[in-house]
């Protein structure tokens, strides 16, 4: 099956008791047995749910991966991957990744004894001279929030499989349409379902998706054992939003591409980041390891008052955390989304203050280049 049937099909068995077509939302707590130890394979709602359970079908489809694991946020599901490690071992992750996995490494992770080392991936002797004895995980965000900054899924895969490390991709802004890196050979793909696999802004979720049995089984346990998983409505939700994905990819893909090369020719914007931009440093690897380029984008208007100046005159854009939605959402992420890293750090990382971000909606085009056109001119 290719992508937008097993969209709409995989893990969507018509309910066998009354032939419902749509996988109804199962709102129990618990399922009763026939005898001891005799049950039709749900016990308790903290270990499975026949709503998680065809949601975990179908994004684990959608990422060529015979396992998946629906958590309660994309927070949760990093938080269980990396606590599949133990103390003392280190982990290399990606220097401009999502604020929240900086925070929950730093100010959390760290007191329990795991080690981080943040880096830019994009360059692969950087990874390799960081590599110690203790390292067990690589992981990686591709394209990175918000630079878009793009890493080679190959060639973290060789390098992880060669010093045996487990690899991990935060596959959250190009999602399985545009990208399926276990097919890089990459061990690992997370998801904040809350963004574009869920894609109407309207729950919050997180996913793992691996063909490797042994984290499967960890993760289940996890799940089982700590109990942040997804509730079987948010799963239903979800549910309608994958079936969708496809679609609403190809307009955040067209109409981002569009507005992207509209930011170019404005003069009071001094930088565009956009991986379709051929101006971008890692244009060819994004033409070869995707297949859109996504309708994430962000733009340098140069300082914090031009910032918030044209944040304030935005109509159509709302100005909001978050993205992925079928509505353009924009934000400022030195402020917003990255407000938890050290300002020294941040700037490194190409965050400044005058960095905006937009996560390009499904709208007329026209109409949200014409709300950015407007809130241009007021700076
Ligand atoms: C939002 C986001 C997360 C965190 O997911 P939540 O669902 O908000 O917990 C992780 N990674 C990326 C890239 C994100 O955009």
């Amino acid at each position: 099956m290719k992508f937008s049937t097993k969209a709409v099909h995989a893990g969507q068995e018509p309910e066998p008791t009354t032939g419902a077509v749509m996988t109804p939302v199962f709102l129990t707590s618990t399922y009763v047995q026939e005898e001891l130890g005799k049950h039709k394979g749900y016990e308790y709602s903290r270990v499975s749910n026949p709503t998680r359970t065809a949601l975990e079908k179908n994004i684990a489809a959608l990422e060529n991966a015979s396992e998946g694991m629906a958590f309660a946020s994309g927070m949760a599901s990093i938080d269980a991957i990396f606590r599949t490690l133990n103390p003392g071992d280190h982990i290399i992750v990606s220097n401009d990744v999502y604020g929240g996995t900086y925070r929950i490494a730093k100010m959390i992770l760290e007191n329990y004894g795991l080690q981080f080392d943040f880096i830019d991936t994009t360059v692969l002797d950087n990874v390799i001279n960081v590599r110690k004895p203790n390292t067990k995980m690589i992981f990686i965000e591709t394209p990175t929030n918000p630079t878009m900054s793009i890493t080679d899924l190959r060639a973290i895969a060789q390098f992880a499989k060669q010093y045996k490390l487990i690899s991990v991709v935060d596959n959250t802004f190009a999602t399985p349409y545009l990208q399926q890196p276990i097919d890089f050979g990459i061990d690992v793909v997370m998801h904040s379902v809350t963004k574009y696999l869920n894609g109407h802004s309207d729950m919050l979720g997180g996913f793992v998706a691996t063909n490797n049995k042994q984290i499967a089984e960890r993760l289940r346990f996890f799940q089982k054992a700590i109990g942040a998983i997804m509730s079987p409505f948010d799963a239903w939700l979800c549910l309608r939003g994958t079936k969708t994905l496809a679609v609403r990819m190809r307009q955040h893909c067209e109409s981002a591409g569009i507005i992207a090369e509209w930011l170019t020719k404005q003069k009071k914007i001094q930088k565009v980041n956009y991986p379709g931009l051929k101006t971008h440093p890692q244009y060819d690897l994004a033409k070869k390891q995707m297949r859109g380029f996504g309708g994430m984008i962000s733009f340098d208007l140069g300082s914090l008052n031009n910032a918030k100046k044209f944040l304030k005159n935005v109509k159509i854009c709302s100005l909001a955390e978050s993205l992925g939605g079928v509505e353009t959402l924009i934000s400022h992420p030195a402020t917003m989304t990255h407000a938890s890293v050290p300002k020294t750090d941040r700037i490194k990382n190409g965050v400044t203050d005058g960095l905006v971000r937009i996560s390009v909606g499904i709208e007329d085009v026209e109409d949200i280049i014409d709300d950015l056109k407007y809130a241009l001119s007021k700076i």
